[in-house]
Formats: structure tokens, sequence, C-alpha cells
């Protein structure tokens, strides 16, 4: 089963006028309710906000202002979730909002809140529907645009395929409505100057992004593992046919896999400044591979860390065992050393879940 970012520009969206074709996200959900119905894990990234607060506010055009702007997103982003909402009802999916600045993301404590949040809503089998926090973002702390905004939470949520889903049928060799030689660039393997310069050519009506920051959302999602493809929302049953691998729009190939991507930064991103000690069933469990590390095998902690933090992992006897990404901070991991998992709420008063360090963030000794 794979895990999707669909990323649906204004565009897709809404007409020229800016108001809200609800047929067209009738169908769009139609789609992502089909991949859910058969096991797939959909995360929606829906821009529209503003556009929508424009329109019920009656106003032809968007007013420059940012405290206007703040104004219709406020609007608009209400009347989105409610039409998603009623779009997935009626497949009796339900769907939750999750509103992002860029702080969310770049803030390491913050990031893993989103990260906490996204994963509970999947596992329950919930749609995520995020926004940029429009009605809040000011200009330093906006990320801008959802192209953006979508790659990152292909990367949050070690997503396997992030569809742009525009007005355009995909990246052109030149801009299309100017130029009759231009061609559909169907598959991207690594992402140059050309073709950037390419991308700076051609814009799309509605939307902020043009597909510059398609590129970008391309390469950071495609570092991160997710392949990326940029297409029409129009296009018929796209969201299947780009899971299916067939050719729809421009297909970018992910530089590494999620995995590779997450153990590269285990040995490679910051060096552990703390050290968890396991004791003789945790050692040999790791030595065996494959598993999490879990609270009952840890005896004690040298140095302190923060959730996310990459940590060392030794026996009792001092022997390297493992590095890898510990879920709980110094203080919580403290109280709970030695208990079994289904006692680690009764202790901290919650849960982040049964694990000290998954096995997916986890470098064993070779
Ligand atoms: N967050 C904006 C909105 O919902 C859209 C940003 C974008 O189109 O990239 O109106």
């Amino acid at each position: 089963m794979a895990r999707i970012v669909v990323k649906f520009g204004t565009s897709v969206l809404a007409g020229e006028r800016a108001e809200l074709d609800e047929a067209r996200v009738a169908d769009l959900a139609g789609q992502c309710a089909a991949l859910h119905e058969v096991g797939h894990e959909v995360i929606i990234c829906s821009s529209g906000a503003i556009a929508l607060g424009r329109s019920r506010m009656g106003l032809g055009r968007a007013p420059r202002g940012l405290p206007e702007r703040q104004m219709l997103a406020a609007v608009g982003q209400s009347r989105l979730m409610r039409v998603w909402e009623e779009a997935f009802d009626r497949f009796g999916i339900r769907v939750g909002q999750l509103l992002f600045t860029r702080a969310d993301v770049e803030d390491r404590r913050r990031y893993l809140n989103a990260r906490d949040a996204l994963e509970a809503m999947v596992s329950h089998r919930v749609i995520p529907i995020a926004n940029e926090n429009d009605a809040v973002a000011t200009a330093e702390i906006r990320l801008g645009d959802n192209d953006t905004l979508s790659a990152l939470l292909a990367v949050v949520s070690s997503a396997d395929l992030l569809i742009l889903l525009t007005d355009q049928p995909g990246l052109f060799t030149a801009d299309p409505r100017v130029d009759p030689e231009a061609r559909l660039i169907t598959d991207v393997d690594r992402i140059d100057d050309a073709l950037r310069g390419v991308a700076s050519d051609s814009v799309s009506g509605v939307g902020t992004g043009g597909m510059v920051t398609k590129i970008r959302a391309a390469e950071i999602a495609g570092r991160a593992g997710a392949t990326v493809v940029v297409a029409s929302g129009h296009a018929p049953d796209v969201i299947a046919r780009a899971l299916a691998g067939e050719s729809v729009g421009t297909r970018f190939a992910a530089t590494e896999t999620p995995l590779e991507h997450r153990k590269r930064w285990i040995l490679t991103g910051p060096a552990p400044r703390a050290t968890l000690v396991v004791d003789s069933g945790a050692a040999r469990v790791l030595r065996s591979g494959g598993r999490s590390l879990l609270p009952a095998g840890v005896v004690g902690l040298q140095g302190a860390f923060d959730r996310g933090d990459t940590v060392t992992v030794e026996s009792s006897e001092g022997t390297f065992l493992a590095r890898g990404i510990v879920r709980y901070d110094h203080s919580e991991l403290a109280s709970i050393l030695g208990v079994r998992s289904d006692g680690i709420a009764a202790v901290l008063g919650y849960s982040r879940g049964d694990v000290v360090i998954h096995r997916n963030d986890m470098v064993l000794e070779q």
C-alpha cells in the first residue's frame, strides 16, 4: 500500500472566476476515496482558501493588503473545509484540517508534533487536509505556496508519491501558449539548471506557484524518497493513474527511497550527544535485526536529548549496537525505563507510542 500526498491547486478546484467547482471537488474526493478504500493512505494539501474567501465576499479582484488577504483566507478556509467534508461524507470518510506556517515545519519540536498529528490521523483512517495558515501567517512566517508545503508534507510523512495537480498537463519544453513546438516532458531523472530554466518561463493562471515552485517541490520530496508527478487535475482518474505509474503529466524519479533517506540522515546528521543503555534481552533482539527498541529494555541513559534527536544505543557492557532517532525526550524516557509499553500512559499521563526507537529509524552495527 502506498502513502500519497495529493496537492490541489486553486486552479483545479475553482474556475476562472474563483468560484469553487463543487462537482470537480466531488470527483476529486471520489478519486481519493477509491484509493483510500483499497487501503492506500491519502494526505491532501488543498489550496483555494483565498480564492473562496474572495468569492464569498463578492470581491472581484484580490486585494493586495496582507490583512485583507488574511481575512479572505479566514472566510475561505472554513468554506473550503466544509466542501471537502461534505464531499468525503458521501463515502463515509472523515477528514481533519491541518493548518501550517513555516515555523511548524522548520522548528524541530513543532515538526515532530506535525508528524505525530499526521500519523495519528492516517492510522485512524482520517484523511488530513492541509493548507497554509494564511489567516495568521504574515510575510516572514509564510511558506508562500502550497507546492512547497505539499513537498514538506511528503517529507514529514515519508510519502511514496506526491501528486501536484494543476491546470497544466505537466511541464513543457517551452510555454505551450506561445510556442507551438512545446512538448510535454514526461519523465525527469535528474533536476538540473536547464530544466529550472524551462520551468521559469511557464506560469499558471489563478494559483500561486508556477512550474518553478513545482520543480523545487520535486527536489525537496525527491530527496526524501517520494516520486513526484505534476499533472492536470482535469484529466480523468488522474490520481489512480499517477499511482499506477501510467504516463500522466511529468514524473520526477525519487533520488532515494524514504528508508535510505532516513538512514543516511541518522548516519550523517548531527552526531549523537546521548546514549541509551539496554539490557541483554533488548541487545539480543536488536542484534537479530528488524525490531524496534521498547522502553522495557532500556536500563540507563547517558547525556540529555530531545525527542527526535539521534542517539547511540549500547549494551550494558558498553558495546555499540545501533544509532537511531528517539521518540521520547530525556525526562520522559527517564520515567519509563523498564516500563512495558502498555504502561507508558499510566506513568506519563500520555503515550507517544509503544517504541522508544522505531526499527525504521535505526541503523544497526554491521
Ligand atoms: N494557501 C493558499 C490558499 O489556500 C494557496 C497557496 C497556493 O496556491 O500555493 O488560498
